[in-house]
């Protein structure tokens, strides 16, 4: 079997993700593998998860901007029950402190096998799907 097989069978089959104004653009980057994350128009600040207003100065118009997928461990926590749909247990959900200066959500690839410090490097990898979508994930940069 294949390291693509073998990666899918270990995730298994997701929820489709909905439509919303908001996440669109994200979600086009994801099936582009790249990682967009929405800009205020008028401060420049970066959002994510994307939202309706910007946090930072309450205004209305972003744009996206391609950013990079690296970054390091800001926080996790480890799932041993209920399993999450998709995911076999235990698996590590890390919060990440991107090189951009935004967070973002994933699964870490093997992190219940890693030992795991606050502030490792980490990198966004781009899942196949068994439908044909794209999902991410996180894998550790450490050094073994
Ligand atoms: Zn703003």
């Amino acid at each position: 079997m294949s390291e693509a097989s073998n990666r899918k069978a270990e995730i298994g089959p997701l929820p489709a993700t909905r439509s919303n104004r908001d996440f669109d653009p994200f979600y086009e980057g994801i099936r582009n593998r790249e990682l967009h994350i929405q800009k205020c128009k008028k401060c420049g600040a970066l959002q994510h998860p994307p939202t309706p207003m910007c946090a930072e100065c309450n205004h209305l118009e972003f744009t996206q901007q391609l950013c990079s997928t690296r970054g390091k461990l800001y926080s996790y926590t480890t799932i041993h029950n209920p399993p999450l749909f998709g995911f076999q247990t235990p698996h590590v959900v890390a919060l990440a402190e991107m090189e951009d200066g935004f967070r973002l959500v994933a699964a870490l690839v093997d992190g219940h096998k890693l030992t795991l410090e606050i502030g490792m490097p980490l990198s966004l990898r781009f899942v196949d799907m068994e439908d044909g979508a794209v999902s991410y994930r996180f894998v550790s940069d450490a050094k073994a």
